[in-house]
């Protein structure tokens, strides 16, 4: 993959670079550079005990953030990655605490897309938060990062993302596996590989483990609601996102059961419904009885997306 050397050496001069992965794009910048990571904070207004995941384009690389990588870990390594699954480990002492909020853990991840993987493997390794302002939409398309940055942050522009939902995030520095926040790669396949029990991470707790989670995410200006018996299709100020009902109107987007559809087009549709006026964005419900794996993901940033 040619990655262009303006990119390459932006990152070498300590700057930060938006670049696309399989799920979201990513504000990178050098994980051993802790300017440069302070930049990214800056950039997207991320609260600074939100810790970053360090994205890697070589297995051996773990190993210069990892202190332990158990079986357990190894045999997730081999079956998903490259790919949508962030591992949590404990950390080694060397790993700036800018990158992991001072935690005794850090968060790693190699991307499957060819743009990232190029870019790392050119570059460094490299922290790199979703490429969008802290509380906004991910960004599933370059001009997603233009619209929030405008042109004062260098974007490499690889089209639509594949997934649209961040990664899973799963614990596995502890005795029992967890996910902190789900994502297209499920418990269940989780639990087949690892041949145990993958616990879910208890968000009404008062602290939640992935301190990301705390904050509010992935919502637009408009409000976003589930679909209730007071909602008229002939509302036109709302746009409706239907999985089951299928109904032909400008308001109206059908998905028809197609959940990974609805999952890389979901950023999307809340920018869009902001730049096209929509006051709501209402949802038909559903619930995790369909056979997606990206179900509990969908759930999840709806959820948040609702609630606020
Ligand atoms: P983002 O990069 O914006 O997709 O967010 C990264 C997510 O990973 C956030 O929810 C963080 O809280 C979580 N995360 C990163 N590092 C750690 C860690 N060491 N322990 C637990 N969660 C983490
Ligand atoms: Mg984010």
């Amino acid at each position: 993959m040619h990655i262009a050397s303006k990119y390459i050496q932006a990152i070498k001069n300590g700057e930060v670079v938006a670049f696309p992965t399989e799920t979201v794009y990513g504000l990178g910048a050098d994980a051993w550079n802790s300017e440069a990571i302070a930049k990214v904070f800056a950039t997207k207004g991320r609260p600074s005990d939100n810790p970053l995941i360090v994205h890697i384009s070589d297995f051996d690389q773990v190993n210069d953030f990892a202190s332990e990588i158990t079986e357990a870990a190894q045999l997730l390594i081999e079956e998903f990655w490259p790919g949508p699954l962030t591992l949590v480990f404990k950390k080694k002492s060397e790993v700036l605490d800018i990158v992991t909020s001072g935690l005794t853990t850090v968060a790693i991840r190699m991307p499957s897309n060819e743009i990232a993987l190029g870019f790392i493997s050119k570059t460094c390794p490299l922290v790199a938060p979703s490429a969008n302002k802290s509380g906004a939409p991910s960004p599933t398309k370059a001009s997603h990062i233009k619209a929030d940055f405008g042109s004062s942050v260098l974007v490499i522009d690889g089209g639509s993302t594949q997934v649209g939902l961040e990664s899973t995030v799963l614990d596995i520095s502890g005795d029992q596996p967890m996910i902190l926040r789900p994502g297209v790669i499920g418990k269940d396949q989780l639990e087949k590989v690892l041949n145990q029990r993958v616990l879910i991470d208890d968000k009404s707790s008062e602290k939640p483990k992935s301190p990301g989670q705390k904050y509010s995410h992935y919502k637009p200006k408009a409000d976003v609601k589930w679909l209730g018996s007071e909602d008229e299709f002939e509302d036109t100020s709302s746009l409706f996102l239907l999985l089951n009902t299928e109904i032909k109107q400008q308001n109206i987007i059908n998905y028809s059961q197609d959940f990974e559809k609805l999952a890389r087009e979901l950023y999307d549709r809340f920018r869009q419904a902001d730049i096209d006026g929509y006051q709501k964005v209402i949802i038909e419900p559903f619930d995790e009885r369909y056979s997606s794996s990206v179900i509990p993901a969908l759930l999840n940033r709806i959820k948040k997306a609702t609630s606020i």
